[in-house]
């Protein structure tokens, strides 16, 4: 966020950006002069442009056309409604400048193959792994691929991160510039941000680095084709059903980051985004919206190139959505047993401070307690008395999601940073397990408490029996 006060701090403007549009891919060709040997570098540089950009261009345009079809429902765009049709032509000139910046950067490695000398590539196994691993190469490399996709993950999603700063937004703006997006504007990126993105291709003429080829080339590929779906505009159920269960990426997320800007910068995991609050996941529906209004109107929070004052943006966001904060009067609710032991030593502690925070704690073991009133979502098929059921922003929540969005709203500080973390792989899988096995092991047989709190039902009940 900007710092006022400091009038010479550095920011890239939109003129220094038009600039180096052009600038850095003349910069990045012409670094070709300084090789060893110029004429094999520019030879080589124009096969892999040639190859990447002809190549990019067909692999989006079969994309577009599978994508539209394999869509449910086929041929829906996830912003029919509210967005003008993606700027194709446009998207397409991007992204091939995009390759021809990543083919400079590859004809260095590529030179060195040229003219004979080692690279990272290698033909086997046992040539990538360093020779005290030689013994156990395919663990060794399975460790080394796992460090490499983190490595890589965390190398991108900052790279995004700091570009949404009010500082270097003006590299990223053209990218933006696509709010609805098609397959064609997945490489559709500002040069300079493609030389920071694709630097590490360099690391390629590396001989020290191994790479098994016959793995390495087809998941660098598999990579390059989840960028293609991130930016097609469509949502494909099966790919949005199992790569959020592999913590990847999604369309429906990425399309979201065009759409809000403040959300979901991962450009491959999504394990950052969880850990830093910016994954939708963890939004109510009234953040989402806000945020929807705002960019509606120009003043995403994150587009402080074109609106610099934060706080400005923020009122205009707030401005345009006082009707979203209207229809969001119905309050939180966390549905609990007082008759369990356990659960009474909780709530009890912390439900003054609950109600403080406008959250509402319903008693499952009340006499008048009935699950298929209208007021409770879906109340009739959900197993109250197992597990921990939650109402949050109209949506349902079950089990540790319901400790989460609990304790975030009690304890706002603490509780939405502790809220983010506990959603990362392992530490989730770990709270899930030990949930489950509270819930659905040890509550069941443990003794009933006797409920001392009597409601108007039950009143009605015992002056009936007297
Ligand atoms: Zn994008
Ligand atoms: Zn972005």
């Amino acid at each position: 966020m900007a710092k006022k006060g400091r009038s010479s701090s550095f920011r890239v403007t939109q003129a220094h950006a038009d600039v180096l549009y052009w600038a850095v891919p003349v910069a990045a060709a012409a670094s070709g002069l300084l090789s060893s040997a110029p004429a094999l570098w520019f030879g080589g540089l124009a096969r892999l442009a040639a190859g990447l950009c002809a190549g990019q261009l067909v692999l989006a345009a079969l994309w577009e056309v599978a994508s539209f079809h394999l869509a449910a429902p086929r041929g829906q765009r996830l912003q029919h409604r509210k967005s003008a049709p993606p700027l194709y032509a446009q998207e397409a000139v991007g992204s091939t400048l995009c390759m021809f910046v990543v083919a400079c950067l590859a004809a260095w490695p590529y030179l060195r193959y040229q003219q004979g000398l080692p690279i990272a590539f290698k033909a086997t196994l046992a040539e990538a792994v360093p020779e005290a691993a030689r013994p156990y190469a395919p663990l060794f490399y399975l460790a080394q691929m796992a460090a490499m996709v983190l490595g890589a993950d965390a190398w991108t999603f900052w790279k995004h991160y700091s570009l949404h700063s009010p500082r270097l937004y003006a590299v990223h703006k053209s990218h933006h510039a696509f709010h609805n997006p098609s397959t064609f504007a997945g490489f559709a990126i500002h040069p300079l941000e493609a030389l920071w993105t694709f630097a590490p291709i360099l690391l390629m003429g590396a001989p020290a680095l191994g790479l098994y080829a016959p793995v390495h080339g087809p998941f660098l590929a598999s990579f390059a084709a989840l960028n293609l779906y991130l930016h097609c505009g469509y949502a494909i159920p099966l790919l949005e059903w199992a790569l959020p269960r592999l913590w990847v990426n999604t369309s429906v997320w990425h399309n979201k980051h065009h759409e809000l800007s403040v959300a979901h910068f991962g450009e491959m995991l999504t394990l950052w985004d969880y850990a830093l609050g910016t994954h939708t996941g963890g939004w109510d529906a009234a953040r989402v919206a806000q945020q929807a209004a705002a960019v509606e109107v120009g003043k995403s929070g994150m587009d402080e190139a074109a609106a610099p004052d934060a706080a400005a943006a923020a009122a205009a966001a707030d401005a345009v959505c006082t009707a979203c904060d209207a229809e969001n009067t119905v309050p939180n609710r966390v549905f609990w047993d007082a008759a369990c032991h356990a659960c009474y030593a909780e709530i009890s502690m912390i439900q003054k401070l609950g109600e403080k925070q406008d959250l509402e704690f319903v008693d499952i073991s009340a006499p008048d307690f009935d699950a298929r009133k209208d007021q409770y979502i879906d109340g009739a098929t959900t197993p109250y008395a197992v597990e921990m059921i939650g109402e949050f922003d109209g949506v349902q929540t079950v089990g540790v999601e319901t400790f989460r969005r609990m304790y975030a709203q009690i304890f706002p500080r603490v509780g939405t940073p502790i809220a983010s973390v506990s959603r990362l792989p392992g530490i989730a899988h770990a709270a899930e397990a030990g949930y489950w096995m509270f819930a659905h092991l040890i509550r069941p047989n443990l003794p009933k408490r006797r409920v001392a709190v009597c409601t108007a039902a039950c009143d009605a009940k015992k002056q009936k029996q007297t």
